[in-house]
């Protein structure tokens, strides 16, 4: 399997190459070249099978060439036993034809290390192969990094820095990242905001030289892998309603645009999907880009889902790509008006063909809420505020098929609103209450691109 980047101005690489580099060098995303197909028989035949199974078969197709499936097996079969329900991502009848499909049980309890778990075996695998080592920085706003480090603690090829804006994550999400303690594992607060992270980690990657010095890679929500690992669900859920001889509909509560572009994957890979809903806050670019036609930043307001409050999608780069049937030239002028004036406008054709796959809707702080107290009282079930954003989307999606809403965090990840939604404070299971107690650890360093470098080059000693 070969990969492109949205740009067309990058190397065309292989799954080891595209998983490692992150961002194509001429700052496009790398896509396959084609969706590898699961034909009728193939879903028939994955019908009833554990959650690995089921990850084996839609990944090797991905790996292909580049991945041995033997050791594929092995790895996938490794990240997923670090969840911990039977089912791996177990999913629940809320009402006639509502679903939720729970992705939170794995080690940090939220979506991200379903794709985390793999990925950084994968990564692990390819680097001790290629005799190599890689740096990884990360910029967190919060899930991410606590996935991202669970899930490199025991990797023999790689270091990981983990940029947080101290002082700006929560009590559990900054101990589940700074009580890790592995060697390979270096968290930094930075002394500025979630952008001002964002920022210096897009300056380490835009210095070739350091990039390459050290072997710069990246974990974030536009790596190959992680979409790949993300693609696996959609079948997995769709298959225990029926499919192949029944359509299904997903709703997404999205950010970053990763999970969703996951479904749209599965859906190009055979995956009969009815309705495919893009779910918001108020941080709602995507939302009003389905609308207008006209995806335009404006600034990102702090909300209760916060692992939704993004001014800029990255992966959304990859649907245009496609939606502009594979012109790289369109992409690339999108891009650089994006870059220029905070806005581009689609053409009407790739408008239209965005249109024809998927749907969207933005919820309002006060509607969360609602959604988490409403829910509990009819199911006795808590949502966690993203959640709830996606069910609130998707109880308003008029549709014959059954419809399932990706619950993306478990709602002890996020108590506080959860308590001010319903009155009752989730309690964080049981295996994560060690968090509370253990030590911590963490280096607090300016805001600033030069002192991260020097501290990277020091391999994270002062
Ligand atoms: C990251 C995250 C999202 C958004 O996912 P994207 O792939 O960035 O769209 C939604 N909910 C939770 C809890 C998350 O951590």
């Amino acid at each position: 399997m070969k990969y492109i980047s949205t740009r067309g101005e990058a190397a065309v690489l292989d799954f080891e190459g595209a998983m490692l580099s992150g961002l194509a060098r001429d700052g496009g995303l790398y896509l396959p070249e084609t969706f590898p197909q699961v034909t009728r028989d193939e879903q028939l035949a994955l019908r009833g099978k554990p959650y690995a199974d089921v990850a084996f078969a839609i990944c090797s197709k991905f790996t292909a060439g580049s991945v041995p499936d033997a050791d594929l097996r092995k790895m996938v079969d490794a990240a997923y036993a670090t969840f911990h329900h039977p089912a791996t991502t177990p999913l629940k009848q809320m009402a006639p034809n509502q679903y939720l499909l729970e992705l939170f049980h794995g080690p940090t309890i939220a979506f991200k290390d379903v794709a985390m778990q793999l990925l950084a075996r994968l990564m692990d695998w390819s680097l001790a192969k290629q005799k190599r080592r890689a740096v990884i920085v990360g910029a967190t706003s919060g899930d991410t990094g606590g996935a991202a480090i669970d899930a490199f603690q025991h990797n023999q090829n790689a270091s990981l820095f983990i940029l947080h804006p101290h002082g700006k994550v929560s009590d559990v999400q900054r101990r589940q990242m700074t009580t890790v303690k592995s060697p390979a594992i270096h968290n930094i607060a930075i002394e500025g905001n979630f952008d001002d992270c964002q920022a210096i980690v897009k300056a380490l990657f835009n210095d070739l030289k350091f990039r390459d010095e050290v072997g710069l890679a990246g974990v974030n929500s536009i790596n190959w892998g992680r979409i790949m690992a993300q693609i696996v669900y959609y079948f997995y859920a769709a298959l225990q309603l029926g499919a192949p001889d029944r359509a299904v509909s997903f709703t997404v509560p999205t950010g970053n645009f990763g999970n969703v572009f996951a479904g749209l994957a599965a859906k190009r890979m055979g995956l009969q999907i009815d309705r495919l809903v893009i779910a918001t806050n108020s941080n709602d670019i995507m939302d009003r880009t389905l609308k207008t036609g006209s995806y335009t930043i404006t600034g990102v307001h702090a909300t209760q889902s916060p692992s939704m409050d993004i001014q800029v999608s990255s992966n959304f780069e990859r649907l245009v790509y496609l939606a502009n049937k594979g012109n790289a030239s369109a992409v690339r002028a999108h891009m650089e008006s994006l870059k220029q004036s905070g806005n581009f406008t689609l053409q009407a054709d790739a408008l239209n063909s965005i249109r024809n796959e998927f749907e969207s809707g933005a919820t309002s702080e006060a509607e969360t809420a609602t959604t988490i107290a409403k829910v509990l009282q009819e199911t006795g079930e808590l949502l966690d505020p993203h959640t709830a954003v996606g069910y609130a989307v998707a109880s308003k999606t008029h549709t014959s098929s059954p419809m399932i809403t990706l619950a993306t965090a478990h709602p002890a990840k996020f108590p506080d609103a959860v308590e001010k939604a319903c009155g009752i404070r989730p309690n964080l299971p049981q295996r994560l209450s060690h968090l509370m107690i253990a030590p911590e650890s963490f280096t607090i360093l300016s805001n600033s691109a030069a002192e991260v470098k020097a501290f990277i080059l020091s391999d994270g000693k002062r």
